[in-house]
């Protein structure tokens, strides 16, 4: 089973479904904390490139560390739906301090919705990932790039040797200049930054990125509160058959109650 992709920036390729030697990948713990299993999924799925988009790849094959996060996450889930269908099914805690039941949730994964990547945005990311804005507290200059599939590889390490500095971690992680200020003082100016200035440029890599929306809104049933959740990528995500037993081991278990 095959079918034709293009992803939010234009790269464009065949895919096929995950087969059981995928099962391979999906097993390897080490793989998963290095964060290499999605690449590795990315390069088994990917059949052929049809159209390379804003990509250079030169003569050689794609390189899933070049691409956009957000048409590495479209491929992604375009290769989860060829091989199970749309419906993903999963579940997380209700947020209602006093509630906290289990919600169930199921939706088509085809209804999420995409955001392609804008003609403005794609000429920046051509011309050497520079995306530029200006801050409106600081009124400096500032200029950010798109994370790539190498960068969401250091990510993880990212998150862990930030502790409680991470939106600081991440801004720096992103904007490669600020306009007027030393590369070694880039640091510590984004720390000085007024937290309006810091909200306005997570909005501005939002708004100038491609990708999927994964933000949706579930209802408990238990109490009727609305919450935003990620959706979540756990296992069951590339292997329903096992979310499945755990709900209803879950379902059994709260009857017995
Ligand atoms: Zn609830």
């Amino acid at each position: 089973m095959s079918d034709t992709i293009t992803c939010p920036s234009g790269l464009t390729g065949r895919i096929r479904g995950m087969k059981v030697r995928e099962e391979r990948i999906l097993a390897d713990r080490k793989l998963a904390r290095a964060g290499g299993q999605v690449d590795q999924l990315l390069a088994a799925c990917w059949e052929e490139t049809l159209d390379a988009g804003p990509y250079d790849f030169g003569d050689k094959e794609i390189d899933w560390g070049k691409a956009l996060q957000g048409d590495r996450f479209f491929a992604l889930l375009q290769i989860r739906t060829l091989t199970y269908g749309p419906e993903y099914a999963f579940s997380v805690n209700c947020n209602n301090e006093g509630c906290r039941e289990r919600i169930e949730w199921e939706l088509d994964l085809g209804e999420l919705p995409v955001r392609a990547l804008s003609e403005e945005s794609r000429a920046a990311f051509l011309d050497g990932n520079r995306f530029e804005t200006r801050l409106p507290d600081a009124g400096k200059k500032v200029w950010f790039r798109l994370l790539t599939g190498a960068d969401e590889q250091k990510l993880p390490r990212l998150r862990k040797g930030a502790g409680d500095r991470l939106l600081s971690a991440m801004l720096a992680f992103r904007v490669v200049e600020v306009e007027g200020v030393e590369a070694r003082d880039k640091r510590r100016l984004l720390e000085d930054l007024s937290m309006r200035d810091a909200d306005f440029l997570v909005d501005e890599f939002d708004r100038v990125d491609c990708g999927v929306e994964t933000s949706i809104e579930v209802e408990c049933s238990e109490c009727l509160s609305v919450q935003d959740v990620d959706l979540p990528f756990d296992r069951t995500f590339f292997m329903p058959g096992k979310g499945r037993t755990a709900r209803r081991r879950a379902r059994t278990a709260s009857s017995l109650e």
